[in-house]
């Protein structure tokens, strides 16, 4: 699948599925642009990435960050190929306990932040009539529920009513929008769940382990890839068969 020299930002890539993704993309020849809000770890993430690469600190839940972002990578390469919408953040709370403040912080960073990157990136990927754009999204909002994620998972069935009406508005152009639905992925952010918590979770995935940052890696390179050009306003499910309905005759 050709990535090969593609400009490719990944957000969020810094730590967990975001620098599997990168690593993913530097194999497959892409110039990857670290962005992250914690700007010395993505750094270090560049700097340890095959081929070109960089870094840029950026908070993708405010406008004037992601427009430098969008400035920056053009000033630098030229054009921006792929976006990999991935950064996320999904603290816990009941309902009843969740503030006005952690819903807004939620979807601020979530979809807000998706949706801000992509209106950035969009006109330079108009000019130049080509673009890739992949969403993390979750199966959590369109298929699953976890009890204290209400805003987080809201949040992730939002960037997917937003994929299906940007792959409509950028069709005339060979430009796609995509998203891939992690199922339970092994980074940091879940380490702090604890081992029971992902047992639990190993317990629930017919494949019988949580997948890796470099599954979703392969995944978005596959969507962010020349040759899937005809697939837009879709999702990827990469579970380990998390969410298979199990047969009524087993
Ligand atoms: P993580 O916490 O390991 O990494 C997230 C990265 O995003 C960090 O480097 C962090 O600094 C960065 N980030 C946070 N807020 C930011 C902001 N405002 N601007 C820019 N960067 C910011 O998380 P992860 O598990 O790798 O999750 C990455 C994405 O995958 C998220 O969108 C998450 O919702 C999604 N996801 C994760 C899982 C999972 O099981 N880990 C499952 C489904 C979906």
């Amino acid at each position: 699948m050709t990535v090969d020299n593609a400009v490719s930002i990944v957000t969020g890539g810094a730590r967990g599925i975001g620098k599997g993704i990168a690593e993913v993309l530097a194999a497959e020849g892409a110039t990857v642009v670290v962005a992250d809000i914690d700007e010395d770890v993505a750094k270090e993430a560049a700097d340890e990435l095959p081929g070109d690469a960089m870094a840029v600190g950026v908070d993708v839940s405010d406008p004037a960050e992601t427009e430098a972002l969008a400035e920056t990578v053009v000033d630098e390469y030229g054009r921006i190929d792929v976006l990999c919408a991935n950064a996320g953040i999904f603290p816990s709370a009941p309902i009843e306990e969740m503030t006005v403040e952690d819903w807004d912080e939620v979807t601020d960073v979530n979809a807000k932040g998706a949706f801000l990157c992509v209106k950035a990136c969009l006109p330079h990927m108009r000019t130049q009539d080509y673009g890739r754009i992949v969403f993390t999204s979750s199966i959590t909002g369109p298929m699953v529920g976890y009890p204290g994620w209400a805003h987080y998972g809201a949040s992730k069935a939002a960037m997917l009513g937003f994929v299906r009406t940007a792959a409509i508005e950028v069709a005339d152009r060979d430009i796609t929008i995509n998203a891939v639905l992690p199922g339970n992925v092994r980074t940091g952010g879940l380490d702090d769940l604890g081992e029971d918590y992902l047992d639990r979770m190993r317990e629930s995935i017919p494949k019988g382990e949580l997948g890796t940052p470099e599954d979703i890696g392969h995944a978005v390179a596959f969507l962010a890839s020349e040759e899937a050009g005809y697939i837009t306003g879709t999702t990827l499910v990469v579970d380990g068969g998390q969410t298979l309905p199990e047969s009524q005759l087993a």
